[in-house]
Parts: structure tokens; C-alpha cells; sequence
């Protein structure tokens, strides 16, 4: 009796744990990889068990298949490498969606360049704008170095308006868009811009500088709601098929509430198919200006999205006048530009929120240095993980003087299109811009980003060919700090899903984390460095879903 009794609950509990592990049957199983899981030991697995939005085992091929139930769906990854989606570090991924535009990403030929656009043209509505805002420069075309002329615009795009902006150097525009923009031999120079002009004073079809250049954007239309949610679709789509599943997003200039509201709706609808965490943005130029904020500041609570679409603090700008920019060697610390900072970082230090400032020149880093280490003795910043982006002449002294503070250190592939331009302006210091051998050596956190749309191309594999390689786009050497596949893989990828607090869900293929990982055409370690930037994911899923497939697998 005894016996039988104590057999019924041997009995009961067994059955409980069957019932138990039925229920842990996964949804789909990857297996027969190369999961190159990122976790701490850097572990690369056979297999990938995933039940709902969530990996639920790693390990190898009989392991994992222990996980298989009836419904579960198999995926024979035959030897592919799997690695953990991509997030970006730094992106202006909220305000690209403005416009469908023709992107010259890695594009090394200007005769094709010219294809494209004659493509393009082709397939255009009479009338319609042809957009290249950024993301590519003359120096990446190897056939021909150069940008546009007015004829050759003209000769491929007769009617349609085309505008082709160098990162924020000068736009070339046709006939069609100097006529729609109302450009002509009467029109005055924009602020901070030039409007090219020939002997006779007619334009050219070049507006240079950045003046130039937004004063150009500022004239190309809107478009309506339902388009700009199917750009943003589209956009977010491109994303996933280059490997993107996350981003900080850094705002920028003219982004306004509508921005976030269109990719609001998609989150919304649950179409939103990559993760975005953003922070408020704001430029301030004036003392006036910077009170203003300080309220908003005091207003602000982070965190109340979710892990589709969530604001994580305040940045990236913090005051206008105290800004560096990477193709500038002249900026000078004003003590009274320097007060401002503090007011504000004292503001986002009392209201305990995570603040990432835009700082690249090595006096600029000094001086917001100097601002946070004061306010660190009032107010302690250290939990707060606050970051500095771009860091392009970061000394060791000064990652020294990060580490104490407890920050990230974010850092990007612009040399990728404006490597060139930065030797021009900064010499043999842009062999070290930006110091990525230096910070890796440091200890210290840091993530790779691209700082897409308008001053890099956006695909991530090219950011981790730069970092690999000091090359950029057109083939030339521009960096001498490289650091290996591994460190920048990291980088890429469970570094900054640390930077946007999402460490307990993102950034390695661990069980508990949400199963977010790209399939690889080729192996990441394995191919030759230049072939890198060539690496296509076959298959991208975000929280367990197929959010892109390549017609090869
Ligand atoms: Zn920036």
C-alpha cells in the first residue's frame, strides 16, 4: 500500500513534468549551423530552439531536437553561420522615411550611379522627385571621383526633379528641381550655404555647404500619411534584409513629432519590424532656448514603451554652440557655450535619466568631461550609463576618465564615405579617427554604428568591414586603428543592446533572450576580410519571426 502510494506520486509528478514539457515543445528549431552565439564566452553552438518571441535553448544539434514536438518546425541551417541581429549604435533611421529615395550605398562607379538614376527615372510618375539625401561621397566613386553635372542630370532626367546631396557637403540638382526649388540667377546664397553660379550667374545645379544643403531638402515635399508609413515600411524592410533588428536612434535636424508618430503607428499595428530606442532630441541655441529645455527635462519619463519602440533618455544634441563636427579642425571650448552644457546635464543627472552626448574633437570631449565629473559630485551619474557618440580623437586619458563615470563609448563608420574628405581637413591624425584599436584596448564599453542616413551608408556589414579593414568604400586605407571580426562583432551587436539597457533581451543568442538573429550567406570569420562588406543575411527574424528571406534559402 505504502509502495503503491509512493509509486502514485512518483506516477503524478512525472506526468506533471511531461505535461510540463510538452509545453516547452519549441516552435522552430535551427539546426546543423555555425550559431555564433556572442554570449560571454563567445560559444558557437549547432542549434537554436525558439518557442513565442524567445530563444528557449542553444547547444547542439541532439540537445536542442530534444525540444521538437509535433508542431515544431525544423530549419536545416546546412552549415550557415548564425549570429545575433545587428543593432546600430547611431542612426537617423526615424527621419529617412521622409522620402523613398534612390540610395548610392556602396555604389563605386559613377557611370553607374548614372544608371541607376536613369533606372529610376524610368520607372517614376511625371513629376516625381528623385532623392538621394546623403549617404555616399564623391570619393567612393573609383571610375570617376567626382559629383554631377547640370547636363548630365538633365540628359538622364528630363522632367523628373533630381536631387543628389553629397553626405552634407553640396547637392546636385537637374534643371526639373532648380525649377521646382525656384533656383535661379536671382536667388541669394541660403545661410551657411552657397548656390554655385557660371560666368553668366546662372546656377550650376551645385549647392554646397550645409546651409546649402538643407536649404535644398527644405524644398523637396512631404509626402502624405499613407505614403510616408509605406516608405517607412519599405525602409524598415531594407533594414532587415542588410541585418538591422535594433537601433538607437539619434533624431536630427528637422525631425519633428510626426517623424515618431508614423513609426508610433506602425508599432502600433505590429508592423513595425525591427526595434528602435530613441531619445528626445533637442538643439537648443541661446540661454532662452536652453530654459525651455530644462522644463521638457523635468517633464520627461523614459521607459514607458516597450522593446518595439521606446524612448531611453535625452540627446543627442545638447547645446548647439558647443558642437563639434567631424570635418571641422576649429572648434573652440567657450566657457560660456561650456555653463549651458552644464545646466543641462545637471538637469538630466537630478532627473536620474541616461543622456548620450554627440561629442568628436578631443577638446570637446575635454571640456563635456570637465562638466560631467563636476556634476558626478552633486549628482552621481555613474548607474546612469550615460554615452558619448562619434569620439572620432578620444585620448586614452580621456576613456580613463569615461570608465570612472561608467560610460559607453559609441563609435561609427563615417570614414567609410568620408575617410578622403577627413585626411583634407584633420592630416595624420585621421589615420586615428576614430581610435577604435584604442577604445577596444581601453576596456571600456563601446558599440559600433553607423550614423546612417545622411553621413554613411547604412548597411551594418560595411560598419564591420571598416572597423576590420581602416578601408572605405572605393577600396582606399583611411584608418590604421582596426580591430578583429570578433571584437567588432561584439561591438555590433551585445555591447549595444547593453547601451540601450536591453542586455537581458538582446545582442546574443542565449536562452531567455528574444530570438533575434540573422542567417549568413557566408561565413563572418571565414571569408576573406574584403569580402565582409559583401555578406547578405538569408534570413533575419526579430522576437521569432521571419522578418526577411532571401529567395536562396
Ligand atoms: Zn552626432
Amino acid at each position: 500500500m505504502q509502495l503503491t502510494k509512493r509509486f502514485c506520486a512518483l506516477f503524478a509528478i512525472w506526468l506533471g513534468a511531461a505535461a510540463a514539457f510538452a509545453a516547452d515543445r519549441a516552435d522552430t528549431i535551427l539546426l546543423n549551423g555555425r550559431i555564433v552565439t556572442v554570449d560571454g564566452r563567445f560559444t558557437i553552438a549547432q542549434a537554436v530552439a525558439i518557442r513565442g518571441q524567445r530563444i528557449i535553448a542553444v547547444g547542439n544539434n541532439a540537445d536542442v531536437l530534444e525540444l521538437q514536438g509535433r508542431g515544431t518546425k525544423l530549419v536545416d541551417l546546412r552549415k550557415r553561420t548564425v549570429i545575433p541581429g545587428l543593432i546600430d549604435n547611431h542612426a537617423h533611421f526615424i527621419r529617412a522615411p521622409e522620402h523613398d529615395e534612390m540610395r548610392l550605398d556602396g555604389v563605386t562607379s559613377h557611370q553607374r550611379a548614372l544608371a541607376m538614376l536613369a533606372e529610376r527615372v524610368r520607372a517614376a510618375k511625371p513629376g516625381e522627385w528623385i532623392v538621394t539625401l546623403g549617404g555616399w561621397s564623391e570619393d567612393q566613386f573609383t571610375d570617376e571621383p567626382r559629383g554631377f553635372t547640370l547636363g548630365e542630370l538633365d540628359a538622364v532626367a528630363p522632367e523628373n526633379p533630381v536631387v543628389l546631396q553629397a553626405i552634407y557637403s553640396q547637392s546636385y540638382l537637374n534643371g526639373a528641381a532648380l525649377k521646382a526649388a525656384g533656383i535661379d540667377a536671382t536667388t541669394p546664397d541660403p545661410r551657411g550655404g552657397k548656390i554655385e553660379k557660371d560666368a553668366a550667374g546662372n546656377p550650376t545645379g551645385v549647392v554646397s555647404g550645409p546651409g546649402g544643403v538643407a536649404f535644398v531638402a527644405a524644398k523637396i515635399p512631404l509626402p502624405e500619411d499613407e505614403q510616408w508609413l509605406a516608405n517607412a515600411r519599405k525602409f524598415v524592410a531594407g533594414l532587415n534584409a542588410m541585418g538591422i533588428t535594433a537601433w538607437y536612434d539619434a533624431g536630427g535636424r528637422g525631425v519633428s513629432e510626426k517623424h515618431y508618430q508614423i513609426y508610433r503607428t506602425l508599432a502600433q499595428r505590429g508592423e513595425l519590424n525591427a526595434r528602435v530606442f530613441w531619445t528626445v532630441t533637442r538643439q537648443p541655441a541661446t540661454p532662452a532656448e536652453v530654459d525651455k529645455v530644462l522644463a521638457e527635462i523635468q517633464q520627461l519619463t523614459p521607459f514607458q514603451g516597450d522593446d518595439i519602440f521606446d524612448n531611453i533618455g535625452w540627446g543627442e544634441s545638447v547645446y548647439l554652440p558647443a558642437t563639434t563636427s567631424l570635418l571641422r579642425n576649429d572648434f573652440v571650448v567657450r566657457p560660456e557655450d561650456m555653463h549651458q552644457v552644464r545646466r543641462i546635464v545637471q538637469a538630466v543627472a537630478e532627473g536620474g535619466i541616461f543622456l548620450n552626448a554627440h561629442v568628436e574633437m578631443e577638446n570637446a570631449i575635454d571640456a563635456y568631461l570637465d562638466e560631467y565629473e563636476a556634476v558626478n559630485k552633486v549628482e552621481p551619474i555613474k548607474g546612469l550609463r550615460w554615452a558619448f557618440s562619434h569620439l572620432d580623437q578620444v585620448t586614452d586619458a580621456q576613456l580613463e576618465r569615461m570608465k570612472r563615470l561608467g560610460m559607453y563609448a559609441g563609435l561609427h563608420g563615417r570614414p567609410l564615405i568620408q575617410g578622403a574628405l577627413m585626411h583634407k581637413v584633420h592630416g595624420e591624425r585621421a589615420w586615428d579617427m576614430p581610435p577604435l584599436r584604442r577604445v577596444q584596448d581601453s576596456g571600456i564599453v563601446w558599440g559600433l554604428g553607423s550614423d546612417a542616413t545622411a553621413v554613411t551608408t547604412i548597411n551594418p556589414f560595411y560598419t564591420l568591414w571598416f572597423a576590420v579593414t581602416g578601408r572605405m568604400i572605393g577600396g582606399r586605407k583611411v584608418n590604421r586603428q582596426t580591430v578583429t571580426r570578433e571584437e567588432a562583432l561584439i561591438a555590433h551587436t551585445r555591447s549595444n543592446a547593453y547601451f540601450v539597457f536591453q542586455e537581458d533581451n538582446l545582442g546574443s543568442i542565449q536562452p531567455g533572450k528574444y530570438a533575434d538573429l540573422l542567417v549568413l550567406d557566408r561565413d563572418y570569420f571565414r571569408v576573406p576580410a574584403d569580402q565582409i562588406k559583401e555578406i547578405k543575411p538569408l534570413m533575419t527574424m526579430v522576437g521569432g519571426r521571419v522578418v526577411y528571406q532571401s529567395g536562396n534559402f
